[in-house]
């Protein structure tokens, strides 16, 4: 029976901000979705739906009913003998369903290590790290859509997957209820190092042809924790800003005022540009506006130091972004969701 409650979002958003939630229910079972869906057909205020909420900004208080994916477990559906198809719930942690994929000799997630958060919310905004995104292993998302109380089956290519996005993130909040997700991962091991920390990493560049994923793993883990504040620490919610994509003559013209200018060639004469470089040229690393400020080792993260909301953390962001706009020309996008209700 799924009975809402009134509950404090504090512990379970990784900002730490205050934030109550005037109706929460918790779904554990792909069996409760029936009555999940009569309870979001009869309700009157918004519906949000919470994973780990490591990509939220919550506000202090959510007038909505906040669904609150908890649903485990990981089973084989197929298998081949190069490749696995499996099976996983949507509240399963990420983290621990890479390390479950690793001993299981489950090859192609090694990079995306220790990203906070649960496997139903890494589709929504195409997890990437260290050269690989997780659309490339997705087969498919199963997903509850409330408007037509049906369960879908969405192959890869029909998510929309981008940087950073999918059609899940970009849909109508509380549209779209993400149950599991069916990634087809490799047997054969083939490490993906294009990524120059993880090249330099000790574990890789002295293992050579014998380089295992659990090396792999182990380096991103080192890496990540080297780089990023840890949420139990220091609140935050990874990088708070998309790496921005300019044409070539935008990038001619910012070369020519900053010749160290940090870009990545992507397809179709674009270029990615590092956000991180861009907002700590601007001198923002390590500043403080009241409970919020910029990580003092890695610009791209916003930090919460205790007291603050989702208007400190909103302000922050807004001066970070006209900043840079101003000195660049370039437009900074919030990667975080702001949750409202
Ligand atoms: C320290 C740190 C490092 C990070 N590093 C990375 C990184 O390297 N790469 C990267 O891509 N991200 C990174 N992130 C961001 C974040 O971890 C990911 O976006 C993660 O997938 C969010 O998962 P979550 O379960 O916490 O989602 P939440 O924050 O709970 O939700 C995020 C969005 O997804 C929606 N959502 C969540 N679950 C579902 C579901 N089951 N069905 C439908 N919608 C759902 C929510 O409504 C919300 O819009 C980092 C965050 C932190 C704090």
């Amino acid at each position: 029976m799924l009975e809402p409650i009134s509950q404090d979002l504090q512990p379970f958003n990784t900002l730490g901000l205050a934030s109550f939630a005037s109706r929460y229910v918790r779904l554990q079972s792909v069996g409760d979705l029936p009555a999940l869906s009569r309870l979001v057909r009869q309700e009157t205020q918004p519906v949000v739906v919470l994973g780990g909420g490591s990509n939220v900004v919550l506000p202090e208080r959510l007038d909505a009913l906040v669904i609150h994916v908890a649903n485990q477990g990981c089973r084989v559906v197929h298998s081949a003998s190069d490749h696995v198809l499996v099976q996983v719930q949507a509240g399963h942690g990420w983290h621990a369903f890479v390390l479950h994929a690793v001993a299981q000799g489950w090859h192609g997630l090694e990079n995306l290590a220790l990203i906070p958060g649960t496997v139903g919310a890494a589709p929504v905004q195409n997890i990437g790290a260290y050269g690989t995104e997780v659309a490339r292993h997705v087969h498919s998302v199963v997903a509850w859509n409330f408007p037509d109380q049906r369960l879908h089956e969405l192959q890869s290519d029909e998510c929309g997957f981008g940087y950073r996005d999918s059609l899940f993130k970009r849909a109508r909040p509380g549209d779209w209820l993400i149950v599991a997700v069916r990634f087809r991962l490799q047997t054969l091991w083939q490490p993906v190092l294009a990524y120059p920390d993880l090249q330099r990493h000790p574990l890789v560049a002295n293992a050579g042809q014998a380089l295992t994923a659990d090396q792999v793993v182990q380096a991103v883990c080192d890496i990540r924790r080297a780089k990023l504040p840890d949420p139990a620490v220091l609140g935050n919610a990874g990088s708070f800003f998309k790496n921005p994509v300019v044409d070539t003559q935008q990038l001619h013209t910012l070369r020519q005022r900053y010749p160290d200018i940090v870009a990545y060639a992507q397809p179709e004469g674009r270029y990615k540009l590092a956000a991180g470089w861009l907002i700590d040229q601007a001198g923002w690393k390590g500043r403080r506006m009241g409970p919020v400020g910029v990580h003092d080792r890695q610009a791209l993260v916003l930090v919460h130091h205790g007291g603050g909301n989702a208007a400190a953390v909103a302000a922050l962001s807004r001066a970070i972004q006209e900043d840079i706009f101003r000195r660049f020309g370039v437009v900074l996008e919030q990667e975080p969701v702001n949750v409202t209700g």
